[in-house]
């Protein structure tokens, strides 16, 4: 068991430690808890890479790597840990791709994205902070500007 965890342990799901300060419910709007999910939510919790950090714990549940992905846009230093039997059974930090496809609204209204039935295409300009470039429109947003695309 990793006794760094402050939160009780779970028997079997996803944590994700290391989340800015603050972000844990913009993470949990991704995550769009089922409605028998069992969530815990840790905020401020003091931690010493980040000073304070938010924790979210989901029971039962392993993430895809779509909102692993979503995530990363928020949480760019995030740790995903998987637990399976009470045990930590993987445990690796979240990590942007190079390009993500239909994860994200273009917030530039004005963008061939938001009057057209497509796919939204970005490219990842920087990873941490998040910066990433409209295929479409080439504006340039921060990772936490963009409205997620959840379904
Ligand atoms: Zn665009």
């Amino acid at each position: 068991m990793d006794k760094k965890l402050k939160v009780d342990p779970i028997r079997e799901g996803t944590v994700i430690d290391h989340i800015p300060a603050n972000k844990a419910l913009q993470v949990l709007s991704i995550i769009k808890a089922a409605q028998d999910d069992v969530v815990t939510v840790g905020i401020n919790f003091a931690s010493h890479k980040f000073g304070r950090k938010d924790i979210v714990k989901i029971e039962g549940r392993e993430l895809s790597q779509k909102d692993i992905n979503s995530i990363a846009l928020i949480a760019p230093d995030a740790t995903v840990i998987i637990i399976r039997d009470f045990q930590v059974i993987n445990k690796y930090p979240v990590q942007i791709p190079d390009t993500l496809n239909g994860l994200a609204r273009c917030a530039n209204p004005r963008c061939i994205t938001n009057h057209e039935e497509m796919m939204t295409r970005f490219r990842v300009q920087q990873k941490n902070p998040v910066r990433l470039r409209c295929h479409y429109c080439e504006r340039v947003f921060d990772g936490d500007e963009l409205e997620l695309v959840t379904a």
